[in-house]
């Protein structure tokens, strides 16, 4: 496994790599999360690039820049046993150079949801995902359905711009009480980090009630807020019964929907989602079931 940081490294390590290249962009401290992405691409892939970098440009100015956790060498040892072959960490100026001015921004898709919650947030996303791009040149890239938002965004704005890519995304891994994993959830207290099983158990809710015959989004959406609301120590910012591609809230559910929520737990702003695709449920996996 290589180990890159200049732009001008990058490129010269990528260019002799057997095709397809497979890229998995991240802001580092992984988790197995991380690594189902990473697994996937190496099973698809000629050569596995995974780039690490904490994209200050995605951040506002109120959130965790700063506190973002991080542990580049224990990262590169989980790299190196996936069979990774290229890390890329780039320096924010390589990425943000001085003055700089070009950005991407998608527009619908970008808007509600995250986009809402996070004003910039999907325009530094977009920005640098297409600059990873650029640079790494894969055919393939692998995002997390963790992230629903982020991967819808990243679809369009590959369809609009014609970048020569295949878009994977990846089922969401969650602890064993289905929990979503997250490089966040170190922010947690255990106390906390109890309370924050909720999420899961207020989206299973949801679906059972859509099981049960249930087909109006608001009813649907009360009885995700039901449950959530039965935790004391969380605080909801959204919850949403949208379509899958447009991210519009729906009035009535049929075969397509995304279940998704952010959900404060003291300082630390935790997402999920089910979704919900041609009748089919996909709601990740429990990390003990993915364990080979
Ligand atoms: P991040 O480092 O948070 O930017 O995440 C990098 C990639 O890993 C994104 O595509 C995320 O959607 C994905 N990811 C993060 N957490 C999970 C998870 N629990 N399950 C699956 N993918 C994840």
């Amino acid at each position: 496994m290589q180990t890159v940081k200049a732009l001008e490294e990058l490129r010269a390590a990528r260019q002799p790599l057997c095709e397809p290249v497979g890229l998995v962009p991240t802001m580092g401290f992984l988790h197995p999360g991380h690594l189902s992405l990473v697994r996937r691409a190496r099973s698809e892939c000629a050569s596995v690039v995974v780039s690490i970098f904490i994209n200050p440009t995605q951040f506002g100015p109120q959130e965790d820049l700063s506190d973002y956790p991080r542990d580049l060498e224990k990262d590169l040892a989980l790299l190196e046993t996936s069979g990774v072959d290229l890390v890329w960490t780039p320096a924010p100026e390589t990425m943000y150079p001085p003055d700089y001015q070009t950005w991407i921004e998608v527009d619908k898709v970008s808007k509600p949801l995250e986009g809402a919650r996070r004003p910039g947030h999907f325009r530094g996303v977009a920005t640098v995902v297409a600059k990873l791009f650029n640079a790494v040149q894969p055919q393939r890239a692998y995002f997390g359905q963790k992230d629903a938002q982020q991967a819808v965004v990243i679809q369009r704005m590959v369809r609009d711009l014609n970048f020569p890519i295949d878009i994977v995304a990846c089922p969401l891994i969650r602890e064993s009480d289905g929990l979503a994993m997250s490089s966040r959830n170190v922010y947690l207290t255990p106390e906390q980090r109890k309370a924050a099983a909720v999420l899961y158990r207020a989206l299973i809710a949801g679906r059972q009630a859509y099981e049960s015959g249930g087909r109006k989004a608001g009813q649907l959406r009360a009885v995700i807020i039901k449950e959530i609301d039965a935790e004391p120590l969380t605080r909801r910012e959204y919850v949403s019964v949208a379509h899958p591609d447009t991210l519009i809230e729906l009035d009535r559910v049929n075969q397509d929907a995304l279940f998704s929520m952010a959900v404060h737990i003291g300082k630390t702003c935790l997402i999920d989602n089910f979704l919900l695709r041609n009748g089919n449920w996909y709601t990740g996996q429990l990390l003990n079931e993915t364990i080979e």
